[in-house]
């Protein structure tokens, strides 16, 4: 057996907890979608998914049909929606594998009714309005004029309408309600057209908290599941739990000289004797360039300030202050430590980025542990 040299602990005490807390805040007549595109944020998509099935949620959502095939073989009963752009060439994978596609054009929508026509069947599928994202979804101006033509193609379901918000998250109160305004409208003039919506839907995390009224029966949870908030300083701070932590070996530790200078372009030079511990993951894990003199991580429990360049295999930190470093200690790049903590939002910070990202990026190269319920609970008492 060989040892890992970096790798993600999830934590599933900790999405169960964030489960809880979600559910009590949606409405009484809304379901739970969770979105686990992405490989789940990088959690890792099948034992999230699985776990999630388990505290009793129905709906997944997944960016693609690749990813929606990998779902199915693990949870045949549950209802995946395809969230992002499908491809013509992949349609017949919607049919074998019972996905259910978003649709904002009404080519996609032909070609769909051509295929469920050729196996006699009706395809349920969700369209989706553009209320200001400006992304995927058929403009509201045109609205009219889709459901009409829709309205011959026998061999389609309408069964959900959805649309996205392009600010949820952003401090601007005033920006949300428009689009959530011109939704209720989209869905009025759906209705009307004689459309049953059996799901209506619109708020993804931010938006469920901050828009109770963009719940109507259906919600898509991605970040908020996994214990993120989008940015350091959120200000709607209500007790979620981070799911994930990244960790890492020191690989060895050695001592430096004044003036001696660390990784390529020797962009840092040490200023008085000090020990580096050399930290067997980079840019290829995921470990982002962009942190090289910037980024920290925690070794027994105290902050080390990485020194130098990331590399592709490898980053510098600097020890000289924390007693008795040695090879095989173990390093926290995301995560706490005893008090102190690192989360993904304060690396998302330090890169300029959001925390979606810094999770999203965490390579194949790290392998992905899962740390069962009670498990947890057990180590901290
Ligand atoms: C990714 C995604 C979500 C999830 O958003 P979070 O902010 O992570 O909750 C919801 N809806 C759509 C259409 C998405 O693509």
């Amino acid at each position: 057996m060989t040892m890992a040299h970096s790798w993600t602990q999830i934590n599933l005490d900790s999405l169960a907890w964030n489960h809880r807390l979600i559910t009590s805040r949606i409405s009484p007549k809304a379901q739970l979608l969770a979105v686990v595109k992405a490989n789940a944020y990088g959690h890792g998509m099948i034992p999230v998914a699985r776990h999630l099935f388990e505290l009793g949620v129905r709906w997944f959502g997944v960016a693609n049909v690749q990813e929606g095939r990998h779902l199915r073989e693990v949870l045949p009963q549950a209802s995946i929606l395809v969230l992002g752009c499908i491809l013509t060439d992949d349609v017949p994978v919607l049919f074998e594998h019972d996905l259910v596609p978003t649709v904002s054009s009404l080519d996609f929508a032909a070609e769909l009714n051509a295929r469920a026509e050729r196996r006699n069947m009706r395809k349920a599928v969700h369209l989706k309005v553009d209320t200001g994202m400006g992304r995927l979804g058929i403009s509201t101006g045109s609205l009219e004029e889709f459901l009409s033509q829709i309205s011959f193609f026998d061999h389609i379901r309408v069964e959900g309408l959805m649309s996205h918000f392009s600010s949820s998250a952003e401090d601007d109160l005033a920006i949300s309600p428009a689009p959530s305004r011109l939704y209720e409208n989209t869905v009025r003039r759906a209705e009307a057209a004689g459309l049953p919506l059996q799901w209506v839907h619109l708020a993804n995390s931010s938006g469920i908290f901050r828009l109770p009224q963009s719940h109507y029966n259906l919600v898509r949870c991605g970040l908020f599941l996994y214990g993120l908030y989008p940015e350091a300083g959120y200000r709607f701070n209500f007790g979620l739990k981070p799911v994930l932590e990244w960790k890492a070996k020191v690989g060895h530790v050695k001592e430096f000289q004044a003036g001696q200078t660390i990784s390529y372009g020797r962009t840092h030079a040490v200023t008085r004797a000090t020990r580096i511990a050399v930290i067997p993951v980079g840019y290829a894990d995921g470990y982002n360039r962009r942190l090289s003199n910037r980024g920290r991580v925690l070794i027994r429990g105290e902050f080390a300030p990485v020194v130098g360049r990331v590399t592709m295999d490898h980053i510098m930190v600097d020890v000289g202050h924390i007693a008795g470093v040695c090879g095989g200690d173990e390093a926290v790049l995301i995560g706490r430590q005893g008090q102190p903590v690192i989360r993904a939002e304060d690396m998302a910070q330090w890169l300029e980025t959001i925390s979606y990202e810094v999770v999203c990026a965490i390579g194949p190269r790290v392998e992905r542990r899962v740390v069962p319920i009670g498990v947890a609970r057990l180590d901290r008492e």
